[in-house]
């Protein structure tokens, strides 16, 4: 089984669509019991689509968007409670 600590690694990529199937169909079964990670990705989802929407409609610079991502990825990463 995957961990919740995975989860937050793999969210992007997840959101994405960009892991292999086994592994989303992991990620979906872990998500399905853990609620923790439920919110985690969801908010990170709707984060990803806001910013990217004000890329499109504000013409904000890629690289600032980008790192928002990153800085958020990381944030939840270095959480002391996700093991
Ligand atoms: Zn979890």
């Amino acid at each position: 089984m995957i961990s919740c600590k995975d989860i937050t690694e793999k969210a992007n990529d997840y959101i994405d669509r960009e892991l292999p199937l086994l592994t989303r169909m992991k990620m979906k079964i872990h998500l399905f019991a853990c609620i923790h990670c439920q919110r985690y990705v969801s908010q990170l989802q709707i984060t990803i689509l806001a910013l990217r929407k004000m890329k499109k409609e504000h013409s904000v610079d890629e690289n600032t968007v980008d790192n928002i991502v990153n800085n958020l990825k990381n944030y939840k990463q270095n959480e002391p409670e996700i093991k």
